[in-house]
């Protein structure tokens, strides 16, 4: 028997991030996957957060997520400092270089789960350490549906955990950079089969302002990304985009190949109000009004007669 109102379970990174964007650099940006995604699921879901911070982390920014509904109280407080990222993108915002990972806290933190979080049945196992996300899975035994993420970092520095992961997820959701290099090919097609044998039913692979495919057994599909009039930083869009994602398959009743083509819509348009904004900004008061009409946009986009 499914639950009336399935709850999301989000690992991932809560950080300060310094962003060099081409319109103006700023500096302890709160960022994060789990800090994203969470922003985004809450939207549809109701959604819960292990994640680890550090002494010098703001007690507003927890406030931010729980005035947002999110439950916080998976969200550990360690002694010394927040994990920290910095990066540089390119003019076009296309491309992006990392200037520094300071894993700090994370360096050696272990997830408590709440008892009352093992229950959840939607997972969505953010960018952190694999050995973290395969630590959450073991204690959650009996999850509906488990998506994850990751990046080049972890793929460069901990392939075989992440082949372990794979086969152990329902879907992973990638950039398309990412997916050259967990396939060994540069050919999206190529790339995609040999992830997809390594276990996970679906790929789901975000392309930035080209959209999103998603590669299943019914085929394959392609969601647009939102054209924007301005963009402003697309960190975290990835991160809001799974968030959206997973927060949506939790409202479905089925989640078979036509929900999880109409979630990669979905998903697509929060994922565009995230690049608007410098970090959170946006995404921290997006609504689903918000959602609702450009997801008309974007239908009409492609939309073709006939
Ligand atoms: P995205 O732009 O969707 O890839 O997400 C960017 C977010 O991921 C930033 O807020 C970073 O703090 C976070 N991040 C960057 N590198 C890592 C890493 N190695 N592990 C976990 N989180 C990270």
């Amino acid at each position: 028997m499914t639950k009336s109102n399935p709850s999301v379970l989000i690992v991932g990174s809560m950080a300060f991030d310094d962003l060099e964007l081409p319109t103006e650099s700023a500096r302890d940006v709160i960022g994060g996957s789990a800090t994203y995604a969470a922003l985004a699921t809450c939207l549809f879901a109701p959604v819960r957060v292990v994640a680890v911070v550090g002494t010098d982390f703001p007690e507003s920014a927890v406030t931010a997520l729980s005035d947002r509904g999110v439950d916080t109280s998976g969200i550990e407080r360690a002694e010394g400092k927040t994990f920290r990222w910095a990066g540089r993108y390119a003019k076009n915002l296309a491309s992006r270089t990392t200037l520094d990972t300071q894993l700090n806290v994370f360096a050696d933190f272990r997830p408590k789960l709440p008892e009352s979080y093992r229950s959840s049945d939607f997972l969505l196992l953010g960018n952190i350490h694999p050995s973290l996300q395969l630590e959450v899975l073991d204690n959650v035994p009996n999850p509906r549906f488990v998506a994850a993420d990751t990046m080049n970092f972890w793929i460069e520095r901990e392939r075989p955990l992440l082949v372990e992961l794979l086969r152990r997820i329902d879907s992973l959701v990638i950039n398309d950079e990412e997916l050259r290099e967990l396939g060994e090919d540069h050919n999206i097609r190529r790339a995609a089969a040999r992830v997809r044998a390594l276990g996970p039913k679906r790929l789901i692979v975000k392309r930035g302002e080209y959209g999103a495919m998603l590669f299943d057994d019914h085929g394959i599909f392609f969601a647009p990304a939102y054209p924007l009039e301005e963009e402003i930083d697309p960190t975290g869009a990835g991160d809001t985009f799974a968030g959206a994602l997973v927060g949506f398959l939790a409202q479905q009743t089925e989640i078979d190949d036509s929900s999880v083509r109409r979630g990669l819509m979905v998903a697509a348009t929060v994922a565009s109000f995230c690049v608007e904004g410098v970090g959170t900004q946006r995404v921290a008061t997006l609504t689903r009004a918000d959602v609702a009409a450009r997801l008309d946009t974007l239908r009409t986009l492609v939309h073709f007669g006939g």
